[in-house]
């Protein structure tokens, strides 16, 4: 009895645990089943992901592809690209218009098969002017406002231009981008009111010299008589009327600058003498409202404490410019030290080394503020200070100093501190004692002189 019954007990403990068994064999099964399913479910959506993105991105290129192709072919400028083999690789439509060449044809040539740069003259202009050598040799975007284009036609067109060089990471360039446009309307339309405001000067710079001219024999005691209330209100005047024939003649003189008309006679010039000479002439108009003038010629770290001033060796510093402009210039910049400068000294110095020929002319007036230190030298810009608003001008006067120093390869920049003065600086290329004297001797015989850029080689 009692072994039916442990027999039972037995079967049923058998029956218990194989239960458990498949129950936990079951689980274990449906946990590996919930495992592959996360798996392939998470592989299935990460595919789907990349797939979706890999086809957002060929066709987000494919749009911007297609989207700078609409913008350059609809850009009414000129669109050129070229290779660092000067080959012409794009070619936009607006390009086709201005030069008058097909797309079709024109990519694949060389640069300058399309591009003739000339002068005004219709001349081509030398390598060195052509901006896309340029840009090759400097690495820099070049650009050019007063550009010219002979066309196939013959035709010379204005335009303007800029080039922008494409660097590799070892910053060579591998490539160029020019936009350019005709402005040959723009540049017609300058030169027509360039000429009006030429001719406008000149004619009324006559009468006013005239006014000017009896005004001055009016005060003059020798040959009128006026009381001294009228003596009064004639020379104010004749102030006026100075400063008028001033605005006429700097107009005169920046619209010929301009369209190139200024006339230019260079000659061999040794600037010791003729800076001193010149520092003698201005100095009155400076003493006269209580103000110093020196002349230095050197810096005084170049004086050695041993030698006077008389034992020096003055070196020679020759140029090569037209005195009476560059009288013009620095007269321009002397009479604003004077015109600016309430107290203190104005001082007229040359020094320089192989290359340049350096003066300068420093005063102790008010200082320029830094911001407008950068505009100083274009067209009619005047400082808006308390300091110098009240002093009449034209804001003509630096423009044209500007313009005749480039004449002649030359630089002008200021240096100033507020409050305790400004120092003008011009550099000119030096030439040097053996080419100066081979020159003076040609004028000496006759023979044409050379033009300014073929001296540049030879300092
Ligand atoms: P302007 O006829 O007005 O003097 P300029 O072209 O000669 O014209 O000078 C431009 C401006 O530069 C002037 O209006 C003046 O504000 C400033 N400037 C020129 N020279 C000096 C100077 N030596 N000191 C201070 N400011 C100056």
């Amino acid at each position: 009895m009692s072994l039916i019954i442990e027999t039972a007990n037995y079967e049923v403990l058998m029956h218990k645990y194989n239960l458990t068994l498949l129950l936990g064999l079951g689980l274990i099964v449906l946990l590996l089943l919930a495992l592959f399913v996360t798996v392939w479910l998470l592989r299935r959506s990460r595919k789907s992901k990349s797939t979706a993105s890999n086809s957002k991105l060929t066709s987000s290129l494919r749009d911007e592809k297609l989207k700078s192709s609409i913008i350059i072919n609809a850009i009414d400028d000129g669109v050129v690209l070229i290779d660092d083999q000067r080959t012409i690789q794009l070619f936009n439509p607006g390009a086709a218009n201005i030069v008058g060449w097909k797309a079709e044809d024109a990519v694949g040539l060389n640069w300058q098969a399309i591009f003739k740069f000339v002068n005004e003259k219709g001349e081509p202009v030398n390598s060195a002017e052509d901006p896309v050598e340029t840009l090759f040799q400097t690495k820099k975007s070049v650009r050019d406002n007063s550009a010219n284009l002979l066309m196939k036609s013959g035709n010379i067109i204005a335009v303007s231009l800029v080039i922008s060089p494409i660097l590799d990471n070892d910053q060579r360039v591998t490539g160029a981008v020019s936009v350019f446009r005709d402005v040959s309307e723009e540049r017609q339309a300058e030169q027509q009111r360039g000429e009006f405001i030429s001719t406008a000067s000149h004619e009324m710079r006559t009468p006013v010299a005239a006014i000017e001219g009896y005004l001055e024999l009016s005060l003059n005691d020798k040959v009128s008589t006026v009381d001294s209330r009228a003596r009064n209100y004639l020379e104010k005047a004749h102030t006026s009327t100075q400063h008028l024939g001033k605005l006429f003649q700097d107009l005169l003189t920046s619209a010929k600058v301009e369209d190139g008309r200024l006339t230019s006679h260079p000659d061999v010039v040794e600037f010791g003498a003729f800076l001193e000479q010149l520092t003698e002439e201005l100095r009155f108009a400076a003493e006269k409202k209580g103000l110093a003038v020196e002349f230095t010629f050197g810096t005084p770290q170049t004086i050695d404490a041993t030698h006077t001033a008389e034992k020096l060796i003055r070196p020679l510093y020759y140029t090569y410019a037209d005195p009476d402009r560059v009288r013009e210039a620095i007269t321009n910049l002397f009479d604003n030290a004077v015109k600016y400068t309430d107290k203190g000294k104005i001082t007229l110095g040359l020094v320089g080394n192989e290359q340049v020929v350096q003066f300068y002319v420093r005063d102790t007036g008010p200082g320029i503020p830094a911001e407008d230190i950068p505009h100083l030298f274009q067209k009619f810009y005047r400082v808006d200070s308390s300091a110098t608003r009240t002093i009449g001008g034209t804001g003509l006067g630096l423009f044209i100093c500007r313009k005749i120093v480039e004449l002649y390869g030359g630089r002008i920049w200021v240096e100033s501190v507020l409050g305790q003065g400004s120092t003008f600086y011009i550099n000119l290329p030096r030439l040097n004692t053996l080419r100066a004297e081979e020159l003076k001797a040609k004028a000496t015989k006759n023979t044409t002189l050379p033009q300014i850029n073929s001296l540049a080689e030879s300092p």
